[in-house]
C-alpha cells in the first residue's frame, strides 16, 4: 500500500559559511524522488547547523517522531540515511517506532528500504554503520558540499592558511604576493621548480608552515586555481572565487598546460644535458638521447632501443657540444637586428594580446556553465558536453600561446647591464635551456669523420628558429 502523507527529513552537519544549500538540495532531491513513487509529501522537517555527532537536539528530528507515532505521517524520505540518525541507538528506536506504528516506508534517495522485513532492517543497519564509520559517504557528501561552495564562490576548508593569504583566506599577504608573482614568472620563462624551490630557500623565504620550499610544495602552488582567484574541484577549475587573484587565471591555464607537458615528466633525468631533446642524428634524423659513456662522460646518442626508431649510428660528447651550442646562442642573441625581431613578439605582438583575450574570454564561459550546473540550470552531462569544445579551444590557444611566447624566455636577458652573456651564465640550467629554445629549433648532428679524434664542430649543424 503505497504512503499517504510521507515526512521529508533533511539535516546538515555543520554550515559554518551560513549556507543552507546543502539543506536545500537534500530537499530537492527528496521531493524529486516523492514525485517518481507519486508518495505524497505532508510534511518537510529540517534542522540546519547541528553537529554531526554532538548529541546536539535536533527539534525537527523529535517532531517529526511525534508525528509518526501519532499516526499523521506513514513514510519518511531522506537524502540518504547518514542524514536520520547520528547514532545506532538512534537507529534502532527509530526502527522500533516504525515497528509499533507498522511503518514500513523508508526511503532514501539512493534508494527505498523495506522497514517491513527481515533484510530492510539489516540494510537500514548496515548503512547506518557505513554512515557512522563516514567512509565514502563522508566524500560524497564533501564532495556535494564543495561543490556548492565551489560554484558559490565560497571560501571553504579549514587547517593551514594558502600561501598568499591571511587566515581568513581572503586577505592578500603583500610579501607573498610578490613571491608568488615571481614564482610565476620565473616557471612560464623556463625556470624549474626544483630551481625555484632552492632559490626561495637560499633567501630563507619562509612557507606558510616555516619549512623549506620542496618541488612538491612549489608545484602545488604554481597548479592550484586559488592564486588566480579561482574556485576548484577535483581538479576542474569551476569559477571565480570571492577572494582576490594574484595571478592572472590565463596565467595559471598557462602553468597548468605547462606543466602537464608530458616531456617535462619523462624528461627529468635527462635534465642535466643541456641539450636535451634539441639533437638530431643526422644519418636518420631521430631524436638523440643522453646516455653517459662507462667512463661516466657524458654523451648524446642516437639509439636502437625499443621504442626508438634510431640507427644506433651516432654519438657525440655532451660538453663540448653543448659548450659549442651555448657560444652560439649567445652571440645570435647579440645580433642587434635578432635582438629588434625578438621584442616585437614579445607581449606587445598583436597576435599574443588576441590570443590572451580569447583565453580570458572562453575562461568566463567556463564559469558561467560551471554556474550553471551549479545551479542545476544544466544536468551533469550537458555540462560535460558543453565543457569539451571550451576547453579544446584552451588548449590550442594554450599551445599556440607557448610558441609564441618563447621569447618570455628572454625577459631580463636582452636588457642585462653585463651582456648576454654574463646574463646567461648566472641562470640555472633550466632557463638556459629555455632560452636556448627560444632561438634554437634543433641541431643536427653529422657521423664523425673516421680518424678526426677530436672536437669537429663542422659536424654540428644548428636549425635556428629566429
Ligand atoms: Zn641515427
Amino acid at each position: 500500500m503505497a504512503p499517504k502523507a510521507a515526512a521529508i527529513y533533511a539535516r546538515i552537519s555543520s554550515d559554518p559559511d551560513g549556507l543552507a544549500a546543502g539543506v536545500a538540495r537534500q530537499i530537492e532531491d527528496c521531493r524529486a524522488f516523492a514525485e517518481r513513487r507519486s508518495w505524497p509529501v505532508a510534511e518537510t522537517y529540517e534542522d540546519n547547523d547541528v553537529s554531526a555527532y554532538s548529541g546536539r537536539r535536533r527539534p525537527d528530528y523529535e517532531r517529526m517522531l511525534d508525528d509518526l507515532a501519532a499516526g499523521i505521517r506513514d513514510a519518511v524520505i531522506v537524502y540518504h540515511l547518514d542524514r536520520l540518525h547520528r547514532r545506532p541507538r538512534e537507529l534502532e528506536d527509530f526502527l522500533d517506532l516504525c515497528d509499533r506504528m507498522g511503518i514500513r516506508d523508508l526511503a532514501c534517495v539512493t534508494g527505498e528500504i523495506d522497514l517491513g522485513t527481515h533484510d530492510g532492517r539489516f540494510h537500514a543497519r548496515i548503512l547506518g554503520a557505513v554512515a557512522r564509520k563516514e567512509s565514502d559517504d563522508k566524500s560524497r557528501r564533501l564532495i556535494r558540499k564543495h561543490l556548492e561552495l565551489a560554484t558559490a564562490g565560497k571560501v571553504s576548508g579549514g587547517g593551514t592558511r594558502p600561501y598568499g593569504y591571511a587566515k581568513d583566506r581572503v586577505t592578500v599577504i603583500p610579501e607573498e604576493e610578490a613571491i608568488i608573482k615571481e614564482m610565476a614568472e620565473r616557471l612560464l620563462a623556463g625556470d624549474s621548480l626544483r630551481s625555484i624551490a632552492a632559490s626561495l630557500n637560499d633567501r630563507a623565504v619562509p612557507t606558510v608552515t616555516q619549512r623549506d620550499w620542496t618541488t612538491h610544495s612549489v608545484r602545488q602552488l604554481l597548479y592550484s586555481a586559488r592564486v588566480s582567484g579561482q574556485r576548484e574541484r577535483l581538479g576542474e577549475i569551476v569559477g571565480k572565487a570571492v577572494w582576490p587573484a594574484i595571478i592572472k587565471p590565463a596565467h595559471t591555464t598557462r602553468i597548468r598546460a605547462l606543466l602537464n607537458d608530458p616531456e617535462r615528466r619523462t624528461n627529468r633525468v635527462a635534465r642535466k644535458y643541456l641539450l636535451a631533446g634539441l639533437l638530431r642524428c643526422g644519418k636518420c634524423g631521430t631524436t638523440m638521447v643522453s646516455r653517459p659513456r662507462s667512463d661516466g662522460r657524458g654523451r648524446y646518442v642516437c639509439t636502437r632501443d625499443p621504442g626508438r626508431d634510431g640507427c644506433g649510428g651516432t654519438f657525440i660528447l655532451a660538453d663540448e657540444v653543448d659548450a659549442f651550442i651555448a657560444d652560439a646562442v649567445i652571440h645570435r642573441l647579440n645580433t642587434p637586428r635578432l635582438v629588434a625581431s625578438m621584442r616585437r613578439r614579445g607581449n606587445d605582438d598583436p597576435a599574443v594580446a588576441s590570443l590572451i583575450e580569447a583565453l580570458d574570454h572562453d575562461q568566463e564561459q567556463l564559469d558561467e556553465l560551471a554556474t550553471s550546473y551549479g545551479d542545476k540550470e544544466i544536468s551533469h552531462r550537458e555540462w560535460l558536453a558543453a565543457r569539451a569544445p571550451i576547453q579544446e579551444r584552451i588548449k590550442a590557444a594554450n599551445a599556440m600561446l607557448n610558441r609564441r611566447q618563447r621569447t618570455t624566455a628572454l625577459t631580463g636577458i636582452l636588457d642585462h647591464p653585463q651582456g648576454v652573456a654574463e646574463a646567461y651564465e648566472t641562470l640555472p640550467l633550466a632557463r638556459q635551456q629555455a632560452v636556448i629554445k627560444a632561438v634554437l629549433d634543433r641541431v643536427e648532428i653529422g657521423p664523425a669523420v673516421h680518424g678526426r679524434n677530436r672536437f669537429d664542430p663542422l659536424r654540428i649543424s644548428p636549425v635556428w628558429r629566429v
